[in-house]
């Protein structure tokens, strides 16, 4: 099988493998920030457990976007495996709340998805994989050098030759990157006012 909706009929208890690749765009819900993704490759096996229907699958992907250091292309793999259950009992899943966000309860995970109509869409599930993966920070590379604070050169491609002292600023840059880092990293931990 090579889609994300699969047929139930197909489902057995024997497990059967499907191997599709569908573009990211295609899978946003409509009030959905777009992800830097073009395409995701899901592959795994789909069994039938009694009432229940369990997928085992490997999402594979590349996050391109704009390095933050040097505005290169950054490429960020995504290589990660999951496990959905779906059962056609299941209540339905919260519907995402004004801001656009679906709030989902810390064990929400582990309760079974619900199965609508005559065939299973994985894309509900794939999206948010691939939006919770999302990474944070884009770099091309762990030791970009970044631009010229002064001219703008990409000093990956060597010293620009405009008399800044980069070695003396790459220690600011690291000493701001830190506490860059360190700022965000508060301000995500910050429980979101109700
Ligand atoms: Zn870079
Ligand atoms: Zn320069």
């Amino acid at each position: 099988m090579d889609s994300l909706k699969i047929p139930l009929s197909a489902i057995t208890e024997h497990g059967e493998p499907f191997d599709a690749a569908a573009p990211v765009a295609g899978l946003r819900p409509e009030d959905a920030a777009a992800l830097p993704m073009a395409k995701v490759r899901v592959a795994g096996t789909v069994t039938r457990v009694g009432d229940q229907v369990l997928v085992k699958a490997r999402l594979q992907g590349d996050y391109v976007h704009a390095c933050d250091r040097c505005l290169e292309e950054a490429r960020i793999p995504l290589d990660i495996e999951v496990l959905w259950c779906y059962s056609e009992s299941a209540p339905q899943r919260p519907e995402a709340n004004a801001d656009g966000e679906i709030e989902i309860s810390p064990d929400e995970p582990d309760l079974p998805r619900p199965i609508v109509g005559n065939d299973l869409d994985l894309a509900p599930a794939v999206w948010e994989e691939l939006a919770l993966a999302t990474p944070l920070k884009y770099v091309c590379s762990e030791t970009c050098r970044g631009l010229c604070p002064r001219c703008g050169a990409n000093l990956n491609q060597g010293a620009c030759g405009c008399g800044v002292a980069h070695d003396h600023e790459d220690e600011d840059r690291k000493a701001f990157a830190k506490l860059a880092d360190l700022i965000q990293d508060t301000m995500e931990k910050r429980p979101t006012e109700e």
